[in-house]
């Protein structure tokens, strides 16, 4: 039997460098893609071959097909013109971290499976809790500490599950939830809370029926007088409170919940804290956007993506607890296969039991890339950039008599509309996403259909949101009829 064909280190280096250089490629040509791919279900999988090959390909002949089949299927994220949904930024050093992750392949699910995957995770982590101006006590070397997870859904699930052993003093986990018999175990967060948290419900056995959606202001922040009823209402009826989600940068309209109310309160009632900053959460970099976490010492828990806005490649989410014990009594199992002496000693962290999977990668690597390569002050000109420009685009929607601005501004999201009504808004968020110049997405509030703009892909510069506001015009003006307002 022959062996199988590894590739060389020397093969390596070579296709390494072509695909590389085609990455680079990429980044020079984004903007000449459509933004929003404009393929049929379907068109991907009917150009590959219907079994997988028998014998293996020349690596030319790969890159050939991710040019001719790949590319055309995708939308770009890195686009300059691409407003949808929260930015996914990549960078430069982001995809070095990420190769160099893959090329040293260790697994750090324990600290002795690799030290330094651990040991840089906790650094750059507590780096971070200085950086954004977080709380001291989320530091490792307090009682707290910090772990990259794959996304916030998965920190919020994580929370939740040590909210929930902390408030039945390990019962669940223990003996497993007795339907009927065990007092109701209810968690909160805002109507406009991101589905995260109601998918944690199903997944932590808690069901989504016992998370309240707690009504909002006119802003859609969190109503802090609303939250309070409600825990009263439930300990009344002889239910446990367990958790409060609040969001800072709701992904529907960017709203803040008013976090230390929210925060007070959950410190008097004993729930646990846990904080969604998934999107808005990069913005504290910046001093002058430091309001946003006013009240974040009341946190247990918080959580925010790197891979949104701060420039690390998908995925690299960011999680902190102030105690990290109440979360490590969660979520510890030790089977024999894993006893080590440096877990025994105590000295280590041991990352399995911060998060649900066993395995994982060296994600640290990336954010340390990216923190070295722009500095502090890098990234807060990356995120100053992107409110700038919002900014710009929110007084252009103000000006003009046809838009109006649907929500508060955030930081770096817009929620906008044409006054003319939602068919009117259907058809021209359509007409220009088909037109492949830019790639908006919508939510609705009030249950009207609104608009937004988000602005953060490391590409996107003023003519580019210029370009886009001057696009909405006048594909608006197409559609009613209207006719260019006097210059
Ligand atoms: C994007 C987002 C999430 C989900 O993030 P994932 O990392 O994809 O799980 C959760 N909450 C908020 C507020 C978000 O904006």
């Amino acid at each position: 039997m022959d062996d199988a064909a590894h590739m060389t280190p020397d093969e390596f280096r070579r296709c390494g460098y072509a695909l590389v250089d085609r990455i680079a490629r990429y980044m020079e040509e984004i903007e000449r893609y459509p933004v929003l791919s404009q393929v049929r279900p379907g068109s991907v999988r009917e150009r590959l071959p219907r079994a997988a090959p028998e014998h293996g390909e020349p690596f030319a002949d790969v890159l050939r097909d991710v040019d001719e089949i790949i590319v055309p299927g995708l939308t770009h994220w890195q686009s300059p013109s691409f407003f949808a949904y929260f930015p996914a930024n990549a960078s430069g050093p982001a995809i070095l971290g990420d190769l160099l992750s893959s090329g040293l392949g260790v697994q750090g699910m324990l600290w002795a499976t690799s030290p330094a995957c651990t040991e840089l995770e906790t650094h750059v982590l507590d780096w971070l809790v200085d950086l954004l101006g977080l709380p001291g006590r989320f530091l490792s070397t307090a009682a707290g500490g910090g772990v990259i997870q794959d996304s916030a859904s998965s920190s919020t699930l994580t929370a939740l599950i040590a909210a929930r052993e902390r408030a039945t003093a390990g019962a669940v986990n223990e003996r497993g939830v007795v339907y009927g018999a065990a007092p109701r175990l209810i968690a909160y967060t805002s109507r406009h809370a991101h589905s995260s948290v109601e998918k944690a419900m199903k997944i932590a056995g808690m069901g989504s029926g016992n998370l309240r959606l707690v009504d909002a202001d006119a802003g859609y922040a969190m109503r802090a007088d609303a939250l309070e009823s409600a825990i009263a209402a439930d300990r009344a009826a002889g239910a446990t409170p367990v958790m409060v989600s609040a969001t800072l940068g709701t992904t529907s309209s960017g709203a803040v919940d008013p976090l230390r109310a929210i925060g007070e309160l959950c410190r008097r009632e004993g729930v646990w804290l846990h904080v969604d900053a998934a999107h808005a959460g990069s913005a504290t970099i910046c001093p002058e956007h430091r309001a946003l976490i006013d009240g974040v010492e009341h946190a247990d828990s918080y959580t925010f993506n790197p891979h949104k806005w701060l420039l690390t490649n998908f995925d690299c989410n960011c999680f902190w607890v102030a105690d990290r014990a109440a979360l490590i009594d969660a979520l510890s199992v030790l089977p024999e296969f894993l006893r080590n002496r440096a877990t025994e000693s105590g000295e280590v962290i041991d990352y399995r039991d911060w998060h649900v999977p066993l395995g994982r990668r060296f994600r640290a690597l990336k954010l340390w890339f990216v923190i070295r390569h722009y500095g502090a002050e890098g990234l807060r000109a990356h995120v100053r950039r992107s409110v700038e420009l919002a900014g710009w685009f929110a007084s252009r929607v103000e000006e003009s008599g046809e838009f109006e601005l649907a929500a508060p501004v955030s930081v770096g999201l817009v929620c906008f509309r044409h006054r003319a009504g939602d068919a009117l808004n259907q058809t021209l968020m359509d007409r220009l996403n088909a037109s492949g110049a830019l790639y908006l997405t919508h939510t609705r509030l009030d249950d009207r259909l609104v608009l937004r703009l988000a602005v953060g892909a490391p590409a996107t510069r003023r003519e580019h949101v210029e370009a886009a506001w001057t696009r909405i015009v006048e594909t608006a003006r197409g559609l009613t009829g209207g006719t260019p307002a006097p210059a």
